[in-house]
């Protein structure tokens, strides 16, 4: 079993990098990707670890991107964690979400819902800052009854919290994640609500800064998503990725490896690390 798209505590997700590895060992995962919002701590934290050895651990990332005025992640596996550009990058990113919550925290407060930085900074404890950190504060605070809520009403794509600005273009995205040696996949291109000829748009763009690979499996998802982007796959020479985005245990949610398979025809994005790194097999 093969996934390669995850997060731990070094992000959003509530299991440190050493439980996931340990739970995707149990599920059976023989080659996974710690894939963090921005941050490769995670992954740094464990690359040699023993269980890490076991699962070929990938290098990964989940880089948050803007196109078009919309919000596009993009996972990078496969790179040099070392490389410049990837470092500089992610600082970059690092020192935007920052900036991206203290705006955030501005617009609650003018619709009446203060919430301080020291508030947020008790969520996320000095790991990498996002909206999941600033939803749980909402309902701490008894603005929101949930973190669902939070994001329907005010975080969430076209809300007032969907703050983009310092994000890296999708374009400058692929070009690093190639730069540093990896490979750039659209990440669960399904969630975006973009029309068919947008999203081919998107693809376009994506393919022509270097971009190898799009999610064909994420997560959950019916056979006829799966024969879609399968499809899509295909007509466009993508190279398909498989990956559960698990961020922590939920009976409704998809468990790490817990994936279908792909359609045996496509590539998978794996062989192209394998051709890079002849060692892993
Ligand atoms: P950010 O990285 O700060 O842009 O926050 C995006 C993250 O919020 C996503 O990666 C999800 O993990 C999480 N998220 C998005 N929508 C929801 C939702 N409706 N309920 C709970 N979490 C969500
Ligand atoms: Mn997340
Ligand atoms: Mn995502
Ligand atoms: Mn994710």
């Amino acid at each position: 079993m093969i996934d390669l798209h995850t997060h731990t505590y070094a992000s959003d997700g509530d299991l440190s990098p050493e439980e996931l590895l340990a739970r995707a060992t149990d599920n059976g995962v023989n080659q996974l990707a710690i894939t963090d919002h921005d941050t490769i701590a995670g992954y740094l934290s464990v690359r040699h670890h023993p269980l890490a050895q076991q699962l070929q651990l990938v290098s990964g990332v989940e880089i948050s991107t803007t196109w078009r005025g919309m919000g596009i992640h993009i996972v990078g596996l496969g790179f040099d964690a070392e490389h410049d550009a990837m470092t500089a990058c992610l600082k970059q990113q690092n020192q935007a979400r920052a900036e991206r919550a203290s705006i955030i925290l501005e617009k609650l407060a003018k619709a009446h819902m203060p919430i301080s930085l020291g508030e947020v900074e008790e969520q996320t404890q000095g790991r990498q800052i996002g909206r999941p950190h600033i939803a749980a504060v909402m309902v701490k605070k008894g603005y929101v009854n949930n973190v669902n809520k939070a994001f329907k009403k005010y975080l969430g794509a076209g809300k007032i919290g969907d703050v983009k600005s310092g994000w890296v273009t999708m374009s400058e995205a692929v070009e690093v994640i190639t730069a540093s040696g990896g490979i750039a996949v659209v990440a669960h291109p399904n969630d975006y609500q973009m029309t068919r000829t947008k999203l081919m748009t998107l693809f376009d763009e994506f393919q022509a800064h270097g971009g190898q690979a799009i999610e064909v499996i994420s997560g959950r998802q019916p056979r006829s998503i799966t024969e879609k982007y399968a499809h899509i796959a295909r007509e466009r020479g993508f190279y398909a990725s498989v990956g559960s985005d698990f961020h922590r245990p939920l009976s409704y949610g998809c468990d790490v490896g817990q994936l279908s398979e792909l359609p045996s025809d496509l590539l998978p994005v794996w062989r192209l690390y394998r051709q890079a790194a002849p060692t892993l097999s």
